[in-house]
């Protein structure tokens, strides 16, 4: 085998060596990584057959003897017809579209099948002779112009593509990819491609070999194994391959033994080096990688999260939307029972025993207080939709307080407590706000004083402050522990012993109150010296402007 050979280790015969192995290595490595994946088997055939091209090359320029370099011809160049072929289906497959391109790579493939048949004639090679200070080249028969054009035109059609792929990518390391994908489909077609010349005889020498040869470990290395791009890494890369590169053809070139020994031990040094430097590299890219993976997964716990929120949230809406559903149909049957019972106590129906009129009493009073629950319910549910509407106004406070006092006093009265009112009648406490819903806030407020005061008095005041107008309820009941105070106007909530004074009680009106009052510009608060120490409320609104 040796024997066919007469080798000039020169430049040529160097880099076409090396592609060829790197190119090998490359196409293995990342088909080990994955056998069963699509791309990784383009790109193996597709290094494979760069592979043979370049070996093939190499036995031809080195070759002792015609009929040896003849078959070396015929050899690289049914490898290299399929070249283009197998890149554009790793393109293809790489960047997704080979569905796209299918009808286009199955045209490249059966022409590249005919040219084929034409390899061991004289129309597509007519011999190989020397030429440069080759031993053997191949010279152009009529159909090689033909063959030339193929093969380029394929490599062009899949640069395109990736070029259009580039261009509608948003995604910045998949556009970093494409980069990538061009500039090593550059190297390694202008470096292989550079030995056309000779074949056209134009005495032009294949030095861009040297791209040829770099192309399969760095585009390899970079696009299967670590998917992420960064120029600082390939830089590196490339850097320390250029420097083995030169080590070694000044090794084979130096002319004395000294030379040779101090061009070993750098490139020893250097092989070393490079080694450390490539693997911080890899580490870094590592690294980076799991902070990316990290960041991917933040991303879609964060996407997890909202998606839960807003599905809460229709949750939340879907609830409102029963509870309104639900206590308007309560509300229907609630009236006619409370109507009822109200007729039955005023003897509309005759007089009735008074032991069933306790019992219709008790009727009456636990309608009355499902009526107020209720309302509550159906006053949440209408804020919490955006329904609830205010029909604004301008009145007197003074007046609407003294109205509500005065519709109460029956109640304060039965409770047996005091009832005082302090307001300046001469001087108005003018308001623009909804008179209805101001009334059941301090209504409300009214009627919770009376529940949790078991003994002593209310006193109802108003006054005008800083051009704000300020309702006081003040009374001397149970009073509210300091640590109740800041939660009693949350929805649902009660102080702990709430229960022993007001058995019934929702804890929904004050989180109502609140609601209401904000969305009219107000604010609602309450203070109180402790338990035993009585409570006293506050509503402020602005005061009506002039
Ligand atoms: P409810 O009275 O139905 O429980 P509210 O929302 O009106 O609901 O009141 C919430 C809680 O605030 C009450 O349960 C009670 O603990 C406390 N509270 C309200 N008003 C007073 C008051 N005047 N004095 C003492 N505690 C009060």
């Amino acid at each position: 085998m040796l024997g066919s050979f007469n080798i000039t280790f020169d430049y040529f015969s160097i880099t076409l060596l090396l592609g060829g192995f790197t190119a090998l290595l490359s196409g293995f490595v990342v088909f080990i990584h994955n056998r069963k994946k699509a791309e990784n088997i383009a790109w193996l055939l597709s290094n494979l057959t760069s592979a043979i091209w370049s070996f093939g090359y190499f036995a031809m320029i080195n070759a002792r003897t015609h009929d040896f370099a003849m078959w070396s011809n015929w050899i690289l160049h049914m490898a290299s017809i399929y070249v283009p072929v197998f890149y554009f289906l790793s393109v293809a497959f790489i960047t997704n579209t080979f569905h796209l391109y299918r009808k286009q790579i199955l045209a490249s493939a059966f022409v590249g099948f005919i040219f084929l048949f034409f390899v061991p004639t004289t129309w597509y090679v007519t011999d190989v002779i020397p030429k440069a200070h080759f031993n053997f080249v191949c010279d152009a028969g009529p159909l090689y112009i033909y063959y030339t054009i193929y093969f380029f035109a394929v490599v062009l059609y899949a640069l395109l593509l990736v070029f259009r792929k580039l261009k509608s990518e948003t995604d910045s390391i998949q556009i970093q990819r494409y980069k990538y994908i061009i500039l090593f489909t550059i190297f390694g077609f202008a470096g292989g491609g550079s030995v056309f010349f000779l074949t056209f005889n134009i005495p032009i020498l294949p030095y861009p070999l040297i791209l040829f040869a770099l192309y399969p470990a760095v585009s390899g290395y970079a696009i299967f194994r670590y998917q992420l791009f960064d120029v600082k890494v390939i830089a590196t890369e490339l850097l320390v391959f250029v420097i083995w590169i030169s080590f070694l053809v000044r090794i084979i070139t130096s002319n004395s033994i000294n030379d040779r020994l101090i061009n070993i031990t750098l490139l020893l040094f250097m092989i070393v080096a490079g080694i450390f430097l490539i693997r911080s590299v890899i580490k870094e890219i590592k690294l980076r990688e799991h902070i990316q993976k990290l960041a991917t997964d933040l991303e879609r716990a964060n996407q997890d999260l909202a998606n839960a929120n807003n599905r809460l949230k229709e949750l939340d809406q879907l609830k409102s939307e029963f509870l309104s559903l639900a206590t308007h149909q309560i509300r229907g049957p609630l009236t006619a029972i409370k109507g009822y019972a109200s007729l039955l106590l005023e003897g509309d129906y005759g007089k009735i025993p008074v032991k069933a009129r306790n019992a219709v009493q008790v009727m009456f009073n636990s309608t009355q207080n499902l009526v107020v629950i209720v309302n509550e319910f159906l006053d949440i549910s209408r804020i919490e939709q955006g329904r609830m509407k205010y029909d604004m106004v301008d009145f007197d406070m003074n007046t609407l307080v003294t109205d509500i006092v005065t519709e109460l006093k029956p109640m304060i009265d039965k409770a047996q407590l005091s009832a005082d009112i302090i307001v300046d009648k001469h001087n108005p406490c003018e308001v623009h706000a909804d008179m209805g819903k101001i009334k059941q806030v301090v209504g409300n407020l009214i009627d919770n004083s009376i529940k949790y005061t078991p003994q002593g008095g209310i006193t109802v005041s108003v006054l005008k402050e800083n051009k704000k107008v300020r309702i006081q309820i003040k009374d001397t009941g149970i009073g509210i522990a300091q640590d109740d105070v800041s939660k009693l106007f949350a929805k649902f909530s009660r102080a702990k012993d709430a229960f022993r004074t007001n058995v019934i009680g929702t804890g929904l009106g004050l989180y109502v109150a609140k609601q209401m009052i904000e969305a009219q510009g107000g604010k609602v608060w309450v203070e109180s010296e402790g338990l035993g120490k009585g409570s006293t409320f506050y509503i402020e609104l602005p005061e009506k402007s002039v």
